[in-house]
């Protein structure tokens, strides 16, 4: 990176994390961060549409045929145009609208809403480009508005310590979902292939739906269980594991940090059992989505009270105690949906209305930053101890 790029970065960097005063509502620091949100978005969207072959997952790219999807595109990028403009006659500092208008105008070049493909796809494989976008977007436009409603922490930003390393974890996952699927899915066709279970799949398939998603919801929560205490209690998988619970802040972009080699057990334990149970790949899909929503709102900066039903279902406070940093909230919680099965195995931690103090290991043993993160469960363990 040149250094007039790694400048630009620091001062766009700057801007998102204004304090507070520099962030309030007529300051222009809103649009500013919508604009370029949402032209940065645009941009990426029409870079993938240019070259399908290589940053585009093939059930999105068969969107770009759809009229609707393209304006939506368009709206995309006339809302970036218009709210940087907002930008540039609010703030003194011009930054995020410069930049906005910048990437709505190159996406605009590029072919816009009209944007084809450029060349044939040059291989099989693919880089999830379009889907970390809309995931992004789409996730951040449901929980965003809803931390800003009902805070936990009111005082914590969007753009507080660590969201960036958050952000890539987004990135990474989201890019490499073709690499992830096939990894995940793998085992299951070789274990059909070789092993018959006479009717039970059948039998599985043809249960109702709305019987499907609960059991397998419940099932995946008891393996996700029992693994999970496994990552805690093990020095070697707690080192993975760390990497998830050294965030300091809890928000809709925290339950990203997970190694990759913990997303790949971990739906090697959950998800391959229940296609080769013989569960319909409809409810599969479904609760794949499901569990990508829930775990995103039990992370999220959400300060509801849900005392009605936070004995039966994980809410953000049940999640919350699991990452807490003092020692009450140590190895417990260990649920994702259900709290029974906490409660059935000892576990279950939820003092009245109080939420922890601080989130993160004792200590902060793990390294900032992706790479060092995944590097850091290879590494020699240092002399003191990283146990929460
Ligand atoms: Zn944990
Ligand atoms: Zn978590």
């Amino acid at each position: 990176m040149t250094p007039g790029m790694r400048n630009l970065r620091q001062a766009v960097r700057a801007e998102l994390e204004a304090s507070s005063g520099a962030r309030r509502f007529g300051s222009g620091w809103i649009s500013g961060v919508l604009g370029l949100v949402l032209g940065l978005a645009g941009l990426a969207l029409v870079v993938s549409m240019r070259f399908p072959g290589a940053l585009s997952m093939p059930e999105l790219r068969a969107l770009h045929e759809f009229a609707r999807f393209r304006l939506v595109i368009h709206v995309l990028l006339v809302s970036a145009f218009g709210l940087s403009l907002v930008n540039l006659a609010l703030r003194r500092n011009k930054l995020l609208g410069v930049v906005g208008i910048s990437c709505a105008l190159l996406a605009s070049l590029l072919g816009g809403s009209r944007a084809h493909g450029l060349v044939a796809d040059p291989t099989p494989l693919y880089l999830g480009l379009d889907f970390f976008v809309l995931n992004v977007v789409f996730t951040g436009f449901v929980f965003v508005p809803i931390e800003r409603l009902c805070p936990r922490d009111r005082d914590q930003s969007m753009f507080r310590s660590e969201w960036r390393e958050d952000l890539f974890y987004y990135l990474v996952s989201s890019l490499a979902v073709q690499v992830l699927t096939v990894l995940s899915f793998l085992p299951a066709e070789t274990i059909l292939a070789a092993v018959s279970f006479g009717g039970l799949r059948a039998w599985v398939f043809a249960l109702p739906f709305v019987v499907q998603l609960p059991a397998i919801m419940f099932f995946t929560d008891v393996a996700q269980y029992w693994l999970h205490r496994l990552f805690h209690r093990v020095p070697l998988l707690w080192r993975f594991h760390a990497v998830h619970h050294s965030a300091r802040s809890m928000d809709w972009m925290s339950g990203s940090r997970m190694h990759v080699v913990e997303i790949l057990v971990l739906r090697g334990v959950t998800v391959i059992p229940m296609i080769v149970l013989g569960f319909n790949p409809a409810a599969v899909n479904a609760y794949i989505l499901v569990v990508y929503l829930y775990s995103t709102f039990i992370h999220a900066n959400i300060g509801w009270r849900l005392s009605l039903i936070d004995k039966w279902l994980v809410t953000p406070r049940y999640h919350h105690w699991h990452h807490g940093l003092e020692k009450a909230a140590i190895d417990v919680n260990f649920a994702i949906h259900f709290p029974l099965i906490d409660r059935l195995f000892g576990t279950y931690h939820m003092p009245g209305d109080a939420w922890p103090q601080g989130y993160g290991i004792g200590g902060h043993p793990v390294p900032k930053g992706y790479l060092p993160q995944f590097q850091y469960p290879f590494t020699r363990p240092a002399e003191s101890s990283d146990s929460v």
